[in-house]
């Protein structure tokens, strides 16, 4: 089953939680705090913004245009 970051806009409570996709889209997910059904995904940006970094330090993105990630 896959993880999802879930945020609830009716109490501003962010969980991560493990569900079937099917619970996902009949909305069978419960904020644990309010009990809503309303969640919202959460997109984090972490991970994009990292890649973008390895990619400036590469050492040989004159060469590689930073594809390699060193
Ligand atoms: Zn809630």
């Amino acid at each position: 089953m896959p993880f999802y970051d879930l945020k609830c806009p009716k109490c501003g409570n962010e969980f991560n939680i493990m569900a079937k996709m099917s619970d996902r889209e009949n909305n069978l997910i419960n904020c644990p705090h309010c009990g809503s059904n309303q969640l919202d995904t959460v997109f984090k940006s972490v991970n994009i913004i990292q890649s973008k970094k390895s990619k400036d330090e590469c050492p040989n993105r004159h060469v590689c245009g930073g594809c390699c990630n060193h």
